[in-house]
């Protein structure tokens, strides 16, 4: 038994629009089915409650299917007779989809029923869903306590390649942060405080900072309940002696939209009426000057609203000078990603992972319980 994270995204047709992380698993189903092994899928597939016919697998089926050159059986269920049934008529070197697992309350809720269920179906656990691992969930973790349970190709390197960050990286170490939330970055932030040479920010979270720094934001995005917080981090950016980078002109405009009024102006001067949404072109100078120095980089967040083209410079300049620093670069977070194959960077990355929310987990050093279960063993 197999978890992988084939969390897709879906076109409108309801087909795989990127299958970046069905491909990333290629090695471990290759290895086993290679080996003789009969290979039962579960992933998830968004956020459903309970069933939810949008969220059915069957095109991740198709996709996967197309990238191995070999059928995949996909069933509608994930525990009951017609899955047993299933796995029963399943030969060496087959592979069997199980349904959207979280299709099941208990999946979420960890439930240790829904947990044996899914185990009594297999010999062995293998989990090889990194993005996925920061979760405490029935086919995440619970699965484990009941199976042999060992980490698959792709979760070892994940794991490897983020870890490298946390032990003995070159220096300068430089991090980069952007996206929208303050809040899912302030315990990364404070881990890196403590083993970066520099930190640059920008996206919609540096403003939380802006104005945690006493400055007047306007209407750009900011989460009000994480002020204390970056005032915190600021103070120890400053007690580390740490170079803090915030934006010093910001792309500011009238409205969240594509076509609304649009101008550079300095980070001090945001008007009411206006909001930050790229940094400007003198902050790309500053931040491209300090990226080509770098010898490690971890970038996490666009800096700007990269989806709409009049704010995607920043964004672009940013990506392309990590792609050229020659630098050992690690990039996590899906919009990242997204950014990086937009402008054609990727292939100059030296590892994209295919976690946002757990590689910041695991560099902040929280434990991912997906991780643990397996350590026990
Ligand atoms: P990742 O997926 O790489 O971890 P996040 O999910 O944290 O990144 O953030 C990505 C989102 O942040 C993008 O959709 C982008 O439009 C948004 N964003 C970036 N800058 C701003 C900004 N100044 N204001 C509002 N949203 C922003
Ligand atoms: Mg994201």
């Amino acid at each position: 038994m197999v978890r992988v994270d084939f969390n897709v995204p879906l076109d409108e047709m309801g087909e795989v629009a990127d299958d970046t992380r069905i491909r990333a698993t290629l090695p471990t189903i290759d290895y086993l089915c290679g080996d003789g092994a009969k290979v039962i899928l579960i992933s998830h597939l968004g956020r459903p409650k309970n069933f939810d016919e949008r969220f059915r697998l069957d095109p991740v089926a198709r996709a996967l299917s197309r990238l191995l050159n070999r059928p995949v059986r996909k069933v509608d269920r994930t525990v009951t007779d017609e899955v047993i049934k299933a796995v029963n008529e399943l030969k060496a070197g087959d592979v069997l989809m199980l349904e959207n697992v979280r299709f099941n309350p208990g999946e979420k809720e960890n439930d240790p029923e829904f947990a044996r269920a899914l185990a009594s179906l297999a010999d062995v656990y293998v989990n090889d869903a990194f993005g996925a691992a920061h979760r405490a969930h029935a086919s995440t973790a619970g699965v484990a306590k009941y199976l042999p349970a060992v980490a698959g190709l792709l979760l070892e390197r994940e794991v490897s390649s983020l870890s490298r960050l946390l032990g003995n990286p070159e220096h300068p170490f430089l991090a980069i942060l952007g996206g929208n939330k303050v809040s899912d970055k302030i315990g990364v932030i404070e881990r890196f405080l403590d083993i970066v040479d520099a930190l640059l920010t920008g996206g919609g979270m540096c403003f939380t900072f802006l104005k945690a720094k006493g400055f007047n934001i306007g209407d750009s995005i900011c989460q009000e309940d994480g002020l204390d917080h970056c005032r915190r981090m600021l103070d120890k950016a400053e007690k580390n002696g740490t170079p803090f980078y915030l934006p010093t002109d910001v792309v500011v405009a009238d409205a969240f939209a594509e076509d609304a009024n649009h101008k550079v102006v300095s980070a001090n001067r945001i008007l009411n009426g206006w909001m930050g949404l790229d940094i400007g072109p003198e902050t790309v100078e500053i931040y491209r000057d300090v990226v080509k120095r770098a010898r490690t980089i971890f970038w996490n967040g666009p800096m700007g609203v990269f989806e709409m083209e009049p704010f995607s410079q920043g964004t672009r300049a940013i990506a392309e000078a990590i792609a050229s620093s020659g630098a050992m670069t690690i990039v996590g977070g899906g919009d990242s990603d997204a950014a990086l194959k937009k402008y054609g960077f990727e292939d100059r990355i030296s590892f994209v992972s295919t976690g946002g929310g757990a590689s910041l987990k695991l560099l902040e050093g929280s434990p991912l319980p997906g991780l643990e279960a397996l350590l026990d063993k």
